[in-house]
């Protein structure tokens, strides 16, 4: 090993591995010591532990205990001894003892040792005298908690053998000053100072001064406010992104005053906060040099690993399918760029490989082949086409998926596991990519790398260990082998690359180095994140206070500190890493989200009352002033706001500097983009609220060649004639009508499991006009209900439920059959009551007619165009009596149809129209029948008044009378359109088909909003 010269500092660790002769043996960890320690669980078994005893974080915990009781020189005849004493209580301790033989014996026999174990063998090697592996006369070292026994040994052996030797020894000591945040170092100062003068070592106590460190000396002492300070300042933020941008912009002062970059840090107490931290920086243009290692599980190699262990057990859920199927480091089985694969399977109704699957068909197949033969049914084969692409690529996924046995010896599940990705291409797929230009991207790309290769050691370190440990791993099922590899993801990092650049360190807290620094940023120091609660042990404190009782000696403490300053050891180490740091550092800015809720964290309220410093609060304001701005991503943000932002809408003064420095950019691309935008969503807001008239953005359409398009394919001409429908549409919003009727949109199926309204009312409809025309087709219209054929309704039915699943998704098919039962007894009901008949003296005479293209709606006045509908009436009765014409309603909006007459219903005044163009015979009677209630609704004559003047359609008439009539409403709706104007104007959005895409809906200009 690299051996440092007499006036170099060493490390502790550095010194240990220079006192302890190489044992030929290879220190093992992680994985691989996992290997080792689940045989042992094998072999024992998990007794009180239970199932979890499986899991890696069980086995986590074990390691932990292990390098706890090497770190105590605890060996199981002792947790044996101490279990005894514990009597009944002492089940947990005796099993633990077990596996702790067991797991010691493997780790013998595998001709490994854990790192831990090697502090007592260099305790031992200086008790024999100082070695020549060390330097001649004096040794120089600063020792940093947590000091577990084993550590402390090995310091006083040192101290020890260098006195009696005639060395010297000098050791560093970081202290705060504050008995409470200095806790951690106590075992080490009792252990140094409550012994004999050891001539020649010296223990020097390492006190920094910078500007804070007096304060947090006197923590515990000083008076409030007694000790005012520049140099600290705190920030409470909205959310983690506003908070990177706080730290930020005071690094940007700081740099600005002076301070070296090298000498800037970022501690971060959780790793979340990195990203916006380094997206803050990239904008400011700082550089970054040391990184904070990320979560395997945060990147997409690792979700794709844990994702691809579960899938099938979960049943391939159709979200982490297509997630699957988009990702780069899969290029087997990656779906073209364009081929969204999420809403096609949400379209086609697929959920999973389960839910309606068929025969042995996954949901997948039965689905997605559903889904491209209705589309080609309908005409759509791109869809088709598409789904058809799709659906083989999640059947070759899955069959990829599925070679991981169904049960199995852990060790084959993840080599099967392994194979599986590799055919997917996983372990090769960045190797095949250009070279990246985008640093940013190409970051991302060495990380996503460095990911794949933590999963690739991961599987050599597991296989490693059960090699030594001669064991193929526990038995399970897949889905308990999808959590296994998820929990052992959940404790793998990827470590950054090396720093090529001088920057500013972003680094977890226990990663400072301890040097001075010009600036600090400590970010999510609320009382909930700070102290680090460490996690949960294997050995609770009765247990340990039972070992210590057999030993003596306190080899396992839990706790560190006396009196108030007492504290579970690793919180302790978490208050002594950062006093120290605020302590050192010549500027210090903290951070706490607002939404993390609680308070600050306890040494953080007493340092700010000690130096009365008050945290400022932007919580309120989630885009920084541009004063505050950290780089010019936030400080465009702030500019556009200002130079847009309509003075109602404000919820904060004007920012003065941004409004003076809005004529400095003025012209600039981004800001006049920025204008423009927001000139776009005033105009919007206002038009809909009817403030203004259309403009470009809110429905006037653009050139006279536009108009002329879109009045072609807005229709009402012969070779284009209108329906009832595309009136309704335009008269609820003209929006609604252009995007439906000119632009085609229609709404996609959503592949529900059941028929949503719409669908199960377009069904229904089908069926009675099935169930009619049969009436008529066997003369069965005179009959008396009663006496019908029994087989009639379930004729119709099944006749409407084939030509609706041909070109429409049906779901379920459970749901579906219960939906036809549905439908079929509605229909009963309806036939057997008499309530299909409901014009006195008149009985079905044709069902589903159509009318057009040539029904006219003569131009009579001024301005007006002829215009012509189609469409089909539901239903035609004939008799003595006149003529009567029905409209099916199924939805509760339908039958508020009656109150919309001429406003946004125009259905039966056009069927009365098409009757009076045919030259049925009157009178005319005209209503709706509603599939809901089987009620009969009569069109209302106080709407319409008398029938003569409604369907009126010369001038005279039209021009004499204020009574309602069809011609005039309709000329009149149309107006608009045909100028090209089609305002966001809706009368309702509830029920419109866009509204799952439409983002303008029903948003209002605000009051006053008119400037
Ligand atoms: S959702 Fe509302 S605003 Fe949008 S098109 Fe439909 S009716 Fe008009």
């Amino acid at each position: 090993m690299e051996r440092p010269d007499n006036d170099e500092a060493w490390t502790l660790e550095r010194l240990r591995d220079a006192v302890v002769p190489p044992s030929g043996l290879r220190t093992c960890s992680g994985p691989a010591l996992h290997g080792l320690l689940a045989a042992a669980v094998e072999a024992v078994g998990p007794g009180p532990f239970g199932t979890p005893a499986r899991s890696p974080t069980f086995l986590f915990a074990f390691a932990a205990v292990l390098e706890e009781l090497a770190l105590g020189s605890v060996s199981a005849p002792t947790l044996v001894e101490a279990a005894e004493r514990l009597g009944t209580a002492g089940g947990r301790l005796s099993h633990l003892a077990r596996l702790v033989d067991d797991a010691t014996a493997r780790i013998i026999r595998a001709r490994v040792e854990l790192a831990a174990s090697r502090w007592v063998a260099a305790s031992s090697v200086l008790a024999r005298g100082w070695p020549a592996s060390l330097p001649g006369r004096r040794v120089e070292l600063t020792a940093a908690p947590p000091f577990p026994p084993a550590v402390v040994g090995f310091l006083a052996a040192l101290a020890r053998t260098a006195s009696s030797t005639g060395r010297s020894l000098v050791v560093h000591v970081p202290l705060t000053g504050d008995a409470s945040l200095d806790a951690a170092l106590e075992p080490l100062l009792q252990a140094l100072e409550a012994g004999p003068d050891l001539p020649g070592v010296e223990l020097l106590p390492e006190l920094f001064e910078a500007p804070l460190s007096e304060a947090v000396r006197r923590l515990a002492g000083a008076a409030p406010g007694s000790l005012p300070t520049e140099a600290l300042r705190a920030v409470v933020a909205p959310g983690s992104r506003r908070e990177a941008a706080a730290l930020v912009d005071a690094l940007r002062r700081a740099l600005d005053e002076g301070a070296s970059l090298d000498r800037c840090a970022f501690a971060l107490v959780a790793p979340d906060d990195a990203a916006d931290l380094e997206r803050a920086l990239e904008d400011a243009a700082i550089p970054v040099g040391r990184r904070l290692p990320v979560p395997l599980t945060t990147t997409a190699a690792g979700r794709i690993g844990i994702l691809w262990a579960g899938l099938t057990a979960r049943g391939a859920p159709a979200e982490e399918l297509a997630w699957l199927l988009k990702q780069r480091l899969l290029p087997a089985l990656r779906v073209e760029r364009r081929l969204d694969p999420l809403p096609l399977l949400r379209r086609a109704g697929v959920r999973d490989g389960a839910l309606g699957s068929e025969n042995g068909s996954s949901a997948y197949q039965v689905r997605l082949a559903a889904f491209a033969a209705r589309r080609r049914e309908v005409g759509a084969a791109p869809d088709a086409d598409d789904a058809d692409r799709l659906l083989q690529a999640a059947t070759t996924l899955l069959s990829l998926a599925e070679r991981i046995p169904r049960r199995g010896r852990l060790a084959d599940l993840l080599e099967a596991w392994r194979a599986g990705l590799d055919a997917a291409g996983f372990w090769t797929a960045l190797e095949q990519e250009p070279f990246e230009a985008d640093p940013r991207a190409r970051r991302a790309t060495a990380r996503e790398a460095a990911a794949v290769e933590v999963w690739r050691a991961f599987v050599r370190d597991a296989r490693a260990g059960w090699k030594a440990a001669r064991s193929s791993g526990p038995e399970m099922d897949r889905a308990a082998f999808g959590r296994w590899l998820a929990d052992a993801a959940g404790k793998l990092v990827v470590e950054a690359p090396p720093a090529v650049t001088t920057g500013v360190d972003l680094l977890p807290l226990e990663s400072l180095d301890g040097r001075p620094l010009d600036f600090l940023g400590v970010s999510s120091l609320d009382a909930a994140s700070f102290p680090r609660r460490a996690p949960p042990s294997l050995l609770g404190d009765e247990e340990r206070q039972a070992i210590h009782g057999v030993l003596g000696r306190a080899a396992l403490p839990a706790w560190v500190g006396s009196g108030d300053a007492r504290s579970p050891l690793a919180e302790a180490v978490d208050r002594w890493r950062l006093g120290r740091a605020l302590a050192s550092s010549a500027r210090v800015v903290i951070t706490r989200r607002r939404s993390a809720g609680g308070a600050p964290a306890d040494l953080v309220q007493r340092l700010l009352a000690v130096t009365g410093t008050q945290e400022r609060d932007v919580s309120s304001r989630p885009i920084p002033l541009l004063a505050e701005a950290p780089g010019p991503a936030w400080a465009r943000l702030r500019l556009a706001l200002e130079a847009s932002v309509a003075p109602d809408l404000r919820s904060a003064p004007p920012d003065p500097v941004a409004a003076a420095a809005l004529d400095e950019v003025s012209g600039a691309t981004w800001l006049e983009d920025a204008r423009a935008l927001a000139s776009i969503e005033a105009e919007r807001l206002q038009t809909g609220a009817g403030l203004r008239p259309p403009g470009a953005y809110s429905g006037l359409l653009g050139s006279d060649e536009v108009r002329a398009g879109v009045d072609a394919r807005l229709g009402g001409s012969p070779e284009g004639p209108l329906s009832s429908t595309s009136l309704t549409a335009l008269a609820n919003c003209p929006f609604q009508g252009l995007s439906r009727k000119v632009l085609g949109l229609e709404p996609p199926d959503d592949g529900a499991e059941e028929l949503d309204a719409r669908g199960r009312g377009q069904f229904l409809h089908e069926a009675l006009e099935h169930l009619v025309k049969r009436l008529l087709a066997q003369g069965l219209t005179g009959t008396d209900p009663a006496t019908l054929p029994e087989d009639l309704v379930p004729t119709a039915i099944a006749t409407a439920a084939r030509e609706h699943a041909r070109c429409a998704p049906t779901g379920h098919p459970r749901l579906w059959a219960l939906a036809q039962a549905r439908a079929r007894s509605t229909l009963e009901r309806l036939l057997r009551s008499g309530k299909l008949y409901p014009f006195a003296g008149l009985r079905p005479a044709a069902a589903e007619e159509r009318f057009g293209p040539d029904l006219e709606l003569p131009a009579a006045l001024p301005g007006e165009r002829p215009v012509y509908f189609r469409g089909t009436l539901d239903r035609v009765d004939r008799g003595e009596a006149g003529t009567g014409v029905l409209d099916y309603k199924s939805s509760k909006r339908r039958d508020r149809a009656r109150a919309e007459v001429l406003v946004t219903d125009f259905q039966l005044p056009l069927y009365l129209l098409a009757l009076r163009a045919r030259g049925e015979r009157p009178p005319f009677q005209a209503g709706w029948l509603s599939l809901r209630t089987l009620e009969y609704l009569p069109l209302d004559p106080d709407r319409t008044g008398p029938l003569e003047s409604f369907l009126a359609t010369d001038a005279a008439t039209r021009a004499s009378s204020t009574a309602p009539n069809l011609a005039t409403a309709i000329h009149s709706l149309l107006t608009e359109p045909r100028q090209g104007l089609f305002p966001v104007r809706p009368r309702e959005c509830g029920f419109c088909p866009l509204g799952s895409v439409c983002r303008v809906s029903e948003r209002r200009a605000p009051q006053g909003g008119e400037g």
